[in-house]
């Protein structure tokens, strides 16, 4: 599972998807729309799991003390402490290099820091032995080493947050439809799922989707809730 955002357990559920079957929870950044349904679903689902996030700054906790403050001792949800079992991993969101996450037979999930503002963020990178898949998270597309993380994925999950006009805090934080298009074409990806989806105007997110396709001519989904993929 890539992010943990509000209304993650549910959707699961419909989308047919078991909680059973996750092996890996692997936090993109602190946000609360990536991170606030963590407790709820690993309430549901028990067991043993392996976590990965990033590391802290400014206001943000580091992964171990965002899970005690939630499951430790004086934590808010310590019921829970006696009924998951949780092995953290932290991705330095500062190394220059990218770093292998989880290993599980011939499934790899690399993770390397992607610039979003000042929110220590993860892009993540899964290969199968036959497909790829990476989700690029929040970021605002600024750092050229990105497209060498992902370079020649066969699908890549991006975060439309901002539109091509946006100024400020939206877009120190979020790529413009353009620069998602620039990056996907010089990463030859092989398809591309639009996520994220900021504005709930159909005519502005037909607005970005015409400018990242005059940048990138490659397949392209609007993701939708419950949408899934097999991966091919
Ligand atoms: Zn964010």
């Amino acid at each position: 599972m890539v992010d943990a955002g509000s209304g993650t357990k549910d959707q699961f559920h419909r989308a047919n998807a078991n909680l059973d079957t996750i092996d890996l929870i692997a936090l993109s950044h602190l946000h609360p729309d990536h991170s606030a349904e963590l407790p709820a679903i690993l309430w549901t689902a028990g067991g043993s799991f392996y976590l990965s996030g990033p590391t802290p700054a400014g206001v943000f906790p580091s992964i171990e003390n965002f899970l005690d403050s939630m499951f430790g001792p004086g934590g808010a949800f310590r019921i829970l402490a006696d009924r998951i079992d949780l092995e953290v991993f932290t991705v330095d969101t500062a190394a220059a290099n990218p770093v292998d996450v989880w290993r599980e037979g011939n499934i790899l999930v690399r993770g390397t820091g992607v610039p979003h503002g000042d929110v220590p963020t993860i892009g993540y990178r899964i290969d199968f032995p036959d497909v790829s898949i990476a989700f690029t998270s929040d970021q605002n597309g600024s750092n050229p080493s990105f497209i060498d993380f992902i370079q020649g994925v066969d699908y890549l999950v991006i975060h439309l947050a901002s539109s091509e006009d946006a100024t400020g805090f939206i877009a120190e934080l979020h790529a413009k439809p353009s620069v998602w298009g620039q990056m996907a074409t010089a990463a030859d990806v092989g398809h591309v799922i639009v996520s994220h989806i900021s504005t709930s105007s159909p005519q502005a997110l037909e607005e970005s989707l015409t400018i990242l396709r005059s940048n990138y001519s490659g397949a392209l989904t609007v993701g939708e809730d419950l949408m899934c993929f097999e991966l091919n």
